[in-house]
């Protein structure tokens, strides 16, 4: 192909899902000689988006994610095709325990609790978590018809039915919210959870289910204890997986501290996209890798109606607070990854991760590093507090719950406003309707990223995938390179 067939893409937004489109698209172009220009912009100062991780003084603190879910094999994938697959680590399995607090006290969530159904009957039966009441109507999930219809539910009448009251405000929301931060009365089975609804109608049962995918797992070979973990990261944190994209991408141009301030359509089915610069990037393709209401912007001159479904899917406002602390000055030792508080105990924190018991390599050998989560629905008026007070307020609720006065020694506050997109019940359907209207009326332009198809990392390394995927097939088309 001579030079003038030269296809330019545009990539707005340089988090992991921005990241992973322009791999997959210079992938291509190594692999197979496709002429393409690749240029990825970031309004930051750094790649990542939500993905930073700092060093200082022997810790390792991530500011945002610091694992992701070995089961999508997506982000491991990522990492091997990369060479930084011998960073990959799991977590430190035998310390694993996870805590609820319930009526101010920390209860051991019970052993053999999957997601959050109970797969081991004596442990679960022996447990102070969840009351007899409580226990019995969860096994009724055992006799509980299944859900006729492919409706979507909320996350929080889906337990209800099953699994009763109880599990609801004691396991479900607290476990699960730490992975949507969503109000569960409003989040989407079918967007977040879909297994559920699945196993539910291929067994019955959510309990046998899960029983028999575990007998299932039993019998696959394990060949990498290394990533045998439900959860993975990395020896220097989640960021080496974005610093393995940026020393990757050196067929690409990469420009940071830049925004994208709008995108007009241009002469022969081409997009000019504008920078806060006053430069323009006349694109083929253009793919918007940034949280869905940045994209309506960018949009909203050229395509209002489209601007204006892409700012129905709402976001919420958290923040993750670590703390340092030495451990001779620590009492009571905190043994297990950490706790979840449900809602209902009214806490100042969300959550707490012991982080250097749950990795390797997080703090130094007479360190301890844990950090703390607040914000989330209902309780964003927190993010807005100034870092003292919100370490004031973390600290003070340590003290309450674990006991631990000890003053640490490092803290470090990160604010993530609008960014925990809210996969509300009818998502699916939303989505469905957007990536229609994007395919029939601008065709060419791409909308990716966690506010759409599933917000974890690997889920997003796979949408960046996608996204290339399509670039490439839309491209191909005739009337794009006649
Ligand atoms: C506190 C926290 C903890 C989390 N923990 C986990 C976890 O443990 N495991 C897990 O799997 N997931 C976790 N997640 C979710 C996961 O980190 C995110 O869903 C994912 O990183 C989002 O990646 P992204 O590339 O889609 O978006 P982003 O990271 O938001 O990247 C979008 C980028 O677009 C840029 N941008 C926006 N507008 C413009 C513009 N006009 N011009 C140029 N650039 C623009 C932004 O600056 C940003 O860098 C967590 C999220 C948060 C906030």
């Amino acid at each position: 192909m001579t030079h003038s067939q030269v296809k330019n893409i545009v990539i707005v937004g340089g988090g992991i899902t921005g990241l992973s489109a322009a791999y997959y698209l210079q992938k291509e172009k190594r692999n197979n000689g496709t002429p393409l220009s690749i240029t990825l912009i970031e309004a930051g100062e750094k790649l990542g988006g939500k993905i930073t991780t700092e060093k200082v003084d022997g810790f390792t603190i991530e500011g945002g994610p610091d694992c992701f879910m070995s089961q999508k094999p997506w982000a491991v994938e990522l990492a091997e095709e990369l060479g930084i697959g011998d960073e990959l680590i799991g977590t430190n399995d035998e310390k694993r325990k996870t805590y609820v607090l319930v009526n101010g006290k920390l209860t051991p969530l019970p052993d053999g609790v999957m997601l959050i159904i109970p797969t081991k009957i004596m442990p679960f039966a022996l447990s102070p978590l969840i009351s007899w009441p409580g226990k019995i109507r969860m096994g009724m999930d055992l006799f509980i018809p299944p859900f006729k219809g492919a409706d979507d539910e909320s996350v929080g009448d889906f337990i209800r039915r099953r699994l009763g009251e109880e599990a609801l405000y004691k396991i479900a929301e607290p476990l699960m919210s730490g992975i949507h931060v969503s109000d569960p009365e409003k989040q989407s089975l079918l967007a977040t959870f879909p297994r559920f609804r699945n196993i539910e109608q291929k067994h019955g049962s959510l309990i046998k289910g899960m029983l028999s995918q575990k007998k299932a797992a039993n019998h696959q070979p394990k060949n990498n204890s290394r990533l045998n973990s439900l959860f993975i990261s990395l020896k220097n944190g989640v960021e080496e997986l974005v610093n393995g994209l940026e020393d990757s991408l050196s067929d690409c141009q990469i420009y940071t501290k830049t925004r994208v301030i709008s995108i007009i359509p241009a002469a022969d089915l081409k997009y000019s996209v504008e920078l806060d610069n006053e430069q323009h990037i006349i694109a083929d393709a253009v793919v918007l890798a940034t949280p869905s209401y940045n994209a309506a912007e960018l949009l909203e001159t050229f395509n209002p109606k489209l601007a204006d479904q892409l700012t129905k899917i709402p976001y919420v406002s958290t923040a993750t607070i670590s703390m340092a602390f030495r451990k001779q000055d620590i009492q009571k030792p905190f043994t297990g990854f950490g706790f979840v508080i449900p809602s209902i105990e009214n806490r100042d924190i969300t959550a707490c991760t012991w982080s250097s018991i749950k990795f390797d390599e997080r703090a130094p050998d007479d360190h301890l590093l844990l950090r703390c989560f607040v914000g989330g629905p209902g309780k964003e008026e927190m993010v807005d507090l100034a870092d003292e007070e919100l370490v004031r307020k973390a600290h003070k609720e340590l003290n309450l719950i674990l006991g631990l006065n000890a003053d640490p020694v490092l803290t470090r506050v990160y604010r993530w406003r609008k960014a925990n997109p809210q996969y509300e019940v009818g998502h699916l359907e939303r989505v469905k309707e957007l990536f229609s209207t994007c395919s029939q009326e601008i065709p060419g332009i791409y909308l990716t990223g966690s506010a759409y198809e599933g917000v974890g990392v690997p889920d997003c390394v796979s949408h960046g995938k996608k996204a290339a995927g399509q670039v490439l097939q839309y491209l191909q088309q005739e009337q794009v390179y006649a």
